[in-house]
């Protein structure tokens, strides 16, 4: 499942926690910007850049549920009802 952090850039000051804390090497400082850029697909949504940047100016997305072949969601399955 692919998870995905959203910077609320009004809210960043660059600080570079939220990179330093990812165990995931999910977040690095762009040198350019002095903001967070993302590495496409490393966020296992562990929530811990969340919990420790000072600004809370992360977020973190869960995944889209899977779509079926035509761009719906999939319902779970159900279960059929047993007759006694
Ligand atoms: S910890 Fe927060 S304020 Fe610091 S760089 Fe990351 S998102 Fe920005
Ligand atoms: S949720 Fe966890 S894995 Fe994803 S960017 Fe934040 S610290 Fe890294």
């Amino acid at each position: 499942m692919i998870w995905q952090w959203r910077l609320i850039q009004r809210e960043c000051t660059g600080c570079g926690i939220c990179g330093d804390v990812c165990d995931y090497g999910a977040i690095a400082l762009d040198r350019l910007t002095a903001y967070p850029e993302g590495v496409p697909g490393a966020c296992v949504g562990c929530m811990v850049c969340v919990q420790e940047c000072p600004f809370a100016a992360i977020e973190v997305l869960p995944p889209d549920p899977p779509t079926g072949s035509a761009g719906t969601p999939v319902r779970p399955a159900t279960v059929a009802s047993t007759k006694l």
